[in-house]
């Protein structure tokens, strides 16, 4: 790399990567056009601008605090060139007298004398026409010149070779698109502002890209899996049968469907790694236990996993019933069973006692051992780690897997999240169900509230009350809460309850239990840790800066109230005036209570990061691909990687091979692993 030495090399490796593709996804963030060229007497200050002038004065500063100036002319008049802290020498060598210099950069007027402080090019004519007309800008880091930069990567370009085309080319053709190398050259070489946009061609091409490359990685690494061995449990077995006909309601379409789904996954000889998203209260846990069933039929046990123990117990509570009446014995795998309490658990799962295991974290310790495990359903997906997920299938060989989640991801995003996943949506939800009553308040109404409040309790209903917390260490956000706490408690006295996030978790789950079993009235949390729980008498939500909260999050916390036979409220508190986003955010919480609807509007209205929310989404970073922009391409970027397994699923035909290169390029080596593993 020209003007790169070994010192600098590493500055520039740390910041964009080891590889010549990596600089050259570096890509810029704004322009400098330099097409403005008119004569010193016109040209207007404050602008970028470009003249041919000659060299005919130096005048050293008679103090060092004083500037270095130029004088130059052409035709047109004259202009000052000003150097602070200059080297005289070089200013003499790279401004010669009575010789002619290209010269660029911002100009002002001072008094009536026409200035430019520090020119960005003082170069010779045959030099400057070398440059872009219009340069590249580029994000900087510390210890790296904005012209290094620009040099580098425009030399990287010059070595790029033109690649075979791995895009279908009726597709490219259709979307009016260039070829990979020339797309590389259109955004580092802009012909004007629209260069910058996400949405131009150029750019659009290279996220296309780097969106395929994700998404095949993905498919890649999906199939790998099932082709590992798995274990085949056809179904339905007579368990299956008889807790079908036990249930005292008929399944919704959508558990059907969800269901057919699964019996057939774990029908087959390969390991199922399937999603089952739906929203609160879709009746994913019934869904789960039918499918467990089938496991346990074909003589394999089963473990249902939960993110706490509260969940866990609670989960014991609605299934537990109908494993009794089917005369299948369970148990339940909690950290705070100890002892002998403990071995015995641990004996039963290890002779084939137990054949079913309800649980938390406690389920993978490595003293645990079954006897057969079969099936593992985790719920509350984002909870759980890879690592967790990994530890588990360590358990039993090709255990089937399904993972529940109740946080509703637009569908043009699913993929993208859980592509190497299976998933089934439940859309619908078992009937019957009253809507919670959502209101939008401003903080004026604090008074009103809080006395409303006051009669609901009265009534022997219950509330949770919200506040935001922003990170588990923001110690703000948790005085606030204790500070609402605190005012709730000048009213309620000891029927007003406590979590935060700094708690431990058995702490949490003290209080937890005791507003499960109503002696708490409200219950003050600065955290979603909890939302899982089911207290069929709280009957209010009150979400204080509820414009600070994702909807999903939002819609996820109203799921908390509405389970029992009383009517419902959630009460969106804000705090000062809100935006027009904000209003129109909280405005669809008002209008619907269908999740996949709230997930696809909030995507509308503030994009794919913050609606995900890095920690739980799974999603990737792209380099420059913008799911906020760029997700009208995921369709098309799906079809196109089904078809390529399907037609070339090994990547060796024309197209393949050429598929392999842009893995390369985005150094998905692993899943190029796993093609030549096959
Ligand atoms: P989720 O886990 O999706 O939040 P649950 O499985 O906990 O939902 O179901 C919520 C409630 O709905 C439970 O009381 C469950 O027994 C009940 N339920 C599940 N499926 C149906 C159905 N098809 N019809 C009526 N009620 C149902
Ligand atoms: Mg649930």
């Amino acid at each position: 790399m020209p003007g790169i030495g070994p010192k600098l090399g590493v500055t520039l490796e740390k910041f964009t990567g080891r590889k010549l593709v990596d600089l050259l996804w570096h890509l810029p963030s704004g322009l400098i056009d330099r097409r403005y060229r008119p004569s010193l007497a016109e040209v207007e200050s404050g602008r970028i601008a470009t003249f041919e002038v000659e060299i005919i004065k130096h005048m050293p500063p008679p103090r060092r605090s004083l500037p270095y100036r130029v004088s130059c002319q052409n035709d047109t008049g004259f202009l000052t060139l000003v150097f602070f802290h200059a080297k005289g020498d070089w200013l003499k060598r790279a401004l010669p007298l009575g010789e002619k210099r290209m010269i660029s950069g911002r100009v002002d007027r001072f008094r009536d004398q026409l200035q430019m402080t520090h020119p960005d090019h003082m170069l010779t004519r045959a030099a400057f026409d070398a440059l872009p007309v219009i340069e590249p800008v580029y994000p900087l880091t510390a210890g790296i010149a904005a012209k290094t930069l620009m040099k580098a990567v425009q030399a990287g370009l010059g070595a790029i070779p033109e690649l075979p085309e791995w895009q279908d080319e009726n597709w490219v053709a259709s979307q009016d698109w260039m070829p990979w190398h020339a797309a590389m050259r259109a955004v580092h070489q802009p012909e004007n502002g629209d260069a910058l946009s996400p949405l131009h061609p150029a750019r659009a091409r290279l996220a296309y890209d780097e969106l395929l490359a994700h998404q095949l990685t993905l498919a890649l690494v999906r199939r790998q899996r099932r082709r590992a061995a798995g274990r085949s449990f056809p179904g339905p077995g007579a368990l299956q049968a008889r807790l079908t006909d036990m249930l005292p309601f008929a399944l919704t379409g959508s558990q059907t469907a969800a269901l057919g789904e699964i019996a057939t996954d774990m029908s087959k000889p390969q390991r199922m790694l399937r999603l089952l998203q739906g929203d609160v209260g879709s009746g994913k846990t019934m869904v789960a236990l039918i499918a467990m069933m089938q496991a346990v039929d074909n003589g394999a046990q089963a473990v249902l996993m939960a993110p706490t123990e509260i969940l866990a117990l609670q989960h014991a509570e609605t299934i537990g019933p109908y494993l009794d009446e089917l005369g299948i014995a369970w148990d339940v795998v909690i950290g705070r069973n100890q002892g002998k309490r403990r071995a015995d658990a641990l004996a039963k799962l290890a002779d084939g006692t137990t054949r079913l295991a309800i649980g938390t974290h406690a389920l993978f310790q490595s003293d645990i051992e079954f006897e057969n495990l079969g099936m593992a359903v985790v719920d509350e997906q984002h909870r759980f780690g890879v690592q967790q997920r990994l530890a588990l299938s360590d358990k039993g060989a090709g255990v089937d897997v399904l993972v529940m989640t109740a946080t509703p991801i637009p569908r043009t995003l699913t993929l993208t999240a859980y592509g190497d996943m299976d998933v089934s949506r439940m859309t619908e939800k078992p009937p019957g169900r009253k809507p919670v009553d959502t209101r939008v308040m401003g903080y004026e109404r604090y008074d009103d509230i809080v006395a409303n409040l006051k009669n609901i309790i009265n009534q022997g209903q219950q509330a949770y009350w919200v506040c935001p917390l922003v990170k588990e260490s923001d110690a703000s956000d948790l005085a606030a809460a204790e500070a609402r706490h605190a005012a709730l408690a000048e009213i309620y006295g000891t029927r007003v309850g406590l979590v935060h996030g700094q708690m431990k978790p058995a702490e949490k789950d003290a209080v937890m239990e005791k507003f499960q079993r109503g002696d708490l009235s409200v219950l003050v949390a600065t955290t979603v840790i909890e939302v899982g729980v089911n207290v069929p008498k709280a009957t209010v939500m009150i979400i204080e800066h509820a414009e600070r909260f994702g909807l999903a999050q939002l819609h996820q916390l109203r799921g908390r109230v509405g389970r029992g036979a009383e009517k419902s409220s959630c009460i969106l508190l804000y705090h000062g005036r809100l935006g027009d986003v904000a209003k129109r955010r909280l405005e669809v919480m008002r209008q619907t209570d269908d999740g996949f609807l709230i997930s696809e509007e909030d995507l509308r209205l503030r994009g794919a990061g913050e609606v995900l929310g890095t920690r739980q989404s799974g999603l990737p970073n792209f380099r420059l691909a913008d799911l906020e922009v760029h997700a009208e391409l995921l369709p098309a970027v799906h079809d196109d990687v089904k078809l390529l397994l399907e037609v070339d699923a090994t990547l060796e035909n024309t197209r393949g091979k050429a598929i392999r290169t842009l893995l390369y390029l985005f150094q998905r080596d692993a899943a190029i692993r796993y093609l030549t593993s096959g």
